[in-house]
């Protein structure tokens, strides 16, 4: 059956034929052929961050994005740990209630949500907060499209003797991260952004020697770091509980194609291509972009209503009938939706999608 539209979503996304041809096949989890799979994909993952096995490890975490985060703060803060988490949307937001959650005392550098997440902001919240051990922020902040720059953050904290947690969730794939370099100590994505596989794992990259020391800081047995680690490493790829077998298969397919493709720069340039292409398109319909351009990700975009009078949920369905399917806005101040441009998708894809834009709005203003 082919795909009745596009998915121009931050992840679930569309995915290749192939990958969903991967899942066509009931598959065992305990011998040698499964743990080898999950072996290399935990060594392609580590090829993609630009580490080495050494230093760092990668361990998947069953679950969406979410409990892999979760799975990094109530596994690596100490009770006595004090967490700093810089937010400028919902999902920054999001470490904040798992710290809640976990009891974890925490300071939140709240940041406006069209603005980023700048070296001058944490460098102040920071001198003010001398207590500080973690600091989490989110890479490319979905909510809005904001890319916040890391690379002016995460070396000056690490020099500083804090640890520090990155949600790459939907940027890691898709956008190159040196994180070696860039000494981040756990980041965090999933299967189902640019990787393009589909919904079912997240995955940390993680400095093996902090994780090593946080053994027995979990506060969940599921979604506990270490242990999973541990099982991992003894067992030589075994997952502890019943792992997502056909999702584990696709992710392996991605992995290939995202080689093929020419790796994380080349799927880069094709993200940055797509958006950029769909940000001019926009404009010239009428849709100016939310973000300046400074900050703006080659991920998501936001957009503002055209006009007071413009109806979304109207644009929305127009839209998915003519093959595609976008996002609502997720911020409060300003009305926006949001339109994807990652996963099996071209620039074709985009003069498609903008021509069906064009139709529908030349048909409304009549
Ligand atoms: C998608 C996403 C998550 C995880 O969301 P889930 O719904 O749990 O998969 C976390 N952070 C960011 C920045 C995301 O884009």
């Amino acid at each position: 059956m082919e795909n009745e539209y596009l998915l121009l979503t931050p992840g679930p996304l569309t995915t290749s034929k192939t990958v969903k041809a991967a899942m066509n096949m009931d598959y065992c989890t305990w011998d040698d052929d499964y743990k080898e799979m999950t072996q290399s994909i935990r060594q392609s993952l580590l090829d993609i961050a630009k580490v080495d096995s050494q230093e760092y490890t990668a361990v998947p975490i069953q679950g969406s994005g979410t409990y892999g985060v979760e799975s990094v703060i109530g596994s690596i803060v100490p009770s006595e740990g004090h967490l700093m988490v810089a937010m400028n949307g919902s999902y920054g937001e999001r470490i904040g209630q798992i710290a809640d959650v976990y009891d974890i005392d925490h300071v939140d550098l709240k940041v406006d949500e069209q603005q980023p997440v700048t070296a001058e902001l944490v460098k102040a919240e920071i001198s003010a907060h001398p207590e500080i051990t973690h600091f989490a922020m989110i890479h490319c902040e979905t909510t809005t499209g904001i890319l916040n720059p890391i690379e002016s953050i995460i070396p000056w904290l690490k020099e500083r003797g804090i640890v520090t947690i990155v949600d790459a969730m939907s940027s890691f794939g898709g956008i190159p991260i040196d994180v070696k370099n860039l000494d981040i100590d756990f980041l965090i994505s999933s299967t189902n952004k640019c990787i393009q596989g589909v919904p079912g794992f997240s995955f940390v990259i993680a400095n093996r020697s902090i994780l090593e020391a946080s053994k027995g800081t979990a506060r969940s047995l599921s979604l506990d770091l270490y242990d999973q680690y541990q099982e991992m490493e003894k067992n030589h790829g075994k997952w502890r509980f019943t792992s997502p077998t056909h999702v584990v298969h696709a992710f392996a397919q991605a992995l290939t194609e995202l080689k093929i493709e020419g790796g994380v720069e080349k799927r880069y340039e094709r993200y940055l291509a797509n958006q950029r292409q769909l940000t001019q398109g926009m404009e010239k319909l009428g849709f100016k972009q939310l973000i300046d351009n400074e900050w703006q990700s080659p991920i998501i975009t936001s957009f503002r209503y055209p006009s007071e009078e413009f109806d979304f949920a109207k644009f929305y369905q127009q839209l998915k009938f003519a093959g595609f399917v976008i996002y609502p806005g997720k911020i409060s101040m300003v009305p926006t939706f949001r339109i994807g441009n990652i996963g099996e998708v071209y620039q074709d894809n985009i003069s498609e999608l903008l021509e069906a834009i064009s139709q529908i709005t030349s048909a409304t203003v009549e």
